[in-house]
């Protein structure tokens, strides 16, 4: 099994991010589960590849080749896939995992985290997504989920079907019992409420 992970090129300002990257390694290591992640020798990208690399774990990194030049690369992992931008980074990320987690990280993160929740949505894919809230990080992601749902703009099915936990066994426990969401009606609806919307203009 292949999970990609979605974390900081910064280390953040708390020992806590690290701590619990590595737990998430160990876990994976323990576990025989493959990494996947951005490639990066940097920030918790790096710490969590190399507590996988210390045990003989399988690392795997995409990386266009503009970050390579920048020299921000990890040359000592499993394999190294090159490609021609981020969105094609995203693409193969997509394809070769199973399941996603964020970790704490800033607007790469985020926009990586953000195409796994459209595309489940979209049910382009149907791959478990999990966040681990480590110390309270995504609060206010997650406020806003919620409030996003009070208006209205995304379904509560939606919502729940993105996996959040403090606690790395327990993310990973419920990850395996993911059920995908059936397309349900969700699309019909959008096309129903936007018809009965031009009726009012
Ligand atoms: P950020 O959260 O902004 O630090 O970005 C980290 C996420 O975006 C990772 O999951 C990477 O896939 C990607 N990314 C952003 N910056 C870099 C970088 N300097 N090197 C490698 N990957 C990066």
């Amino acid at each position: 099994m292949k999970i990609c992970v979605f974390c900081g090129s910064s280390t953040g300002n708390s020992e806590i991010f690290k701590t619990e990257a590595i737990k998430l390694a160990n876990y994976f290591a323990d576990n025989d589960i493959s990494l996947v992640y951005g490639g990066a020798n940097v920030g918790i990208m790096k710490v969590i590849a190399d507590t996988m690399l210390g045990k003989n774990k399988e690392v795997i990194g995409i990386m266009p080749q503009h970050l390579i030049d920048k020299e921000v690369a990890h040359f000592g992992i499993s394999e190294m896939i090159v490609v021609d931008s981020m969105a094609e980074r995203k693409e193969k990320m997509v394809d070769l995992s199973d399941a996603f987690i964020a970790l704490p990280g800033g607007f790469g993160t985020l926009d990586e985290l953000s195409e796994i929740l459209t595309f489940n949505q979209l049910r382009i894919t149907d791959k478990p997504l999990g966040i681990l809230n480590v110390n309270g990080f995504f609060d206010y992601l997650i406020k806003f989920f919620d409030h996003a749902v009070e208006s209205g703009y995304v379904r509560e099915e939606h919502r729940n079907n993105i996996i959040i936990d403090t606690d790395v066994d327990n993310l990973l426990k419920r990850m395996k019992a993911y059920k995908p969401l059936s397309m349900g009606k969700w699309i019909e609806d959008i096309v129903e409420e936007a018809k009965n919307g031009d009726k009012e203009i």
